[in-house]
């Protein structure tokens, strides 16, 4: 059978890629450490499951509204009440099956054939596949090493068209971990407002930050701002709650009714069982997001000066998210590999170590380590990978 060719287009998922070759080595018996997973190694809070518990024995196991529960809602302008100080009505926010599926129903609703959205890289892999399943088209904006892997105001500027409908940030950003300051977003936020260009803020990580960085929304920094972003969020990485597929958009009320319009014929809503979980996410303890977020700056500081110790990498040290998002380019000449997409297949294969090549994330000299497993893991990992580099160079 013929398929469509919107689906001829897609390209499949690096992240996956590498997990499943991983399991694949696994499975025939091989030791392999797999630092390619995107999601927290922590089991969700007590409290969120027996808030999930109660409610099926509540009987709240029926459909609810397109759009989310209204109490799930009510608690989610309560976290921008409280987090960034923003206040958003309810007809301004929708509960969708993942930050994942906001983002996909988002640029579903947003782009007709041919629009343009911009994307700086390094990105998030689905961004672009899901811009082109809607009809658009990705504008690459590259973020310069030397600049933190962040677009100027001036490389946005040059880069908008009479076709140019939105721009993607993410910050704290996957695959960096690097963030945009106050003065920044206010820069590239004046382009889009001079500009008309819609800002889609992936605001994923924000629990995420280390080293004292707060986290900035660019909704917040002024009401014209919050009017022109769609803030997309979700409980997945801030409180380990991946596989519960709870996501939001926040911003502009047609967009948000759009949005609903086409959850109603898609999804008809996310599971209301992970909604009532939800809901205790946010009105109840904050206490082990903290516990989570310590536990991951711990991790970083260890292994990021092992990491840089090894001959041929050098990082930029993230400030949030969990990865590790280290130049190898030098690492891969020393061993002998003609690119890094070769020596990430020579660590999988020889080194027993499963990491992402950086051209998922549209940079080719790069590799992405996940630092969401247990430090003793984590520690033989970057053991591995140095001893690799040591033998082969
Ligand atoms: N945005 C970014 C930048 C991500 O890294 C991820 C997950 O890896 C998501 C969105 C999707 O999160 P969710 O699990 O809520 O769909």
């Amino acid at each position: 059978m013929k398929l469509a060719q919107r689906v001829e287009a897609l390209t499949p998922s690096s992240t996956l890629a590498i997990t499943a070759k991983a399991k694949e080595l696994k499975a025939a018996g091989h030791d392999v450490i797999g630092l390619g997973a995107g999601e927290p190694d922590f089991n969700t809070p007590q409290h969120i499951l027996d808030a999930a518990v109660n409610a099926m024995n509540e009987g709240h196991t029926k459909y609810t509204p397109s759009d989310g529960l209204a109490s799930l809602k009510e608690a989610i302008i309560g976290k921008f009440k409280r987090d960034q100080g923003i206040d958003y009505t309810p007809k301004e926010i929708i509960v969708c099956s993942g930050a994942k599926h906001a983002l996909y129903t988002l640029f579903q609703v947003l782009l007709n054939e041919n629009d343009e959205v911009i994307i700086p890289t390094p990105y998030w892999v689905s961004y672009p596949e899901q811009v082109k399943l809607a009809g658009g088209v990705p504008v690459y904006v590259e973020g310069f090493e030397k600049n933190d892997y962040k677009i100027t105001p001036e490389q946005l500027k040059q880069s908008i068209t009479e076709k140019t409908k939105a721009v993607i940030l993410n910050s704290p950003s996957n695959p960096t971990g690097m963030i945009y300051s106050k003065s920044e977003l206010l820069a590239l936020g004046e382009v889009c407002l001079n500009q008309g260009i819609l800002i889609v803020s992936d605001e994923i990580y924000e629990k995420l930050l280390y080293d004292g960085n707060q986290h900035v929304s660019i909704a917040e920094l002024s009401p014209a701002l919050k009017a022109q972003t769609i803030i997309i969020n979700g409980v997945s990485k801030s409180h380990s709650m991946t596989g519960w597929r709870i996501g939001y958009a926040a911003g502009d009320k047609s967009i948000i009714s759009a949005m609903t319009n086409l959850a109603s014929h898609s999804t008809s809503n996310p599971t209301s069982i992970a909604q009532f979980a939800s809901i205790a996410a946010y009105n109840e303890t904050q206490e082990p997001v903290e516990m989570m977020r310590v536990a991951f700056e711990e991790r970083l500081n260890i292994v990021y000066d092992k990491l840089t110790r090894i001959p041929g990498f050098t990082c930029i040290k993230p400030q949030g998210a969990f990865y590790l998002f280290p130049n190898v380019k030098e690492a891969a000449i020393l061993t002998g590999y003609n690119n890094v997409d070769d020596f990430s297949t020579a660590l999988l294969e020889k080194a027993k170590v499963a990491v992402v090549p950086g051209s998922g994330f549209g940079t080719n000299d790069n590799i992405r380590l996940s630092y969401a497993t247990s430090l003793p893991t984590l520690e033989e990992a970057i053991e591995r990978i140095h001893q690799f580099v040591l033998e082969h160079k």
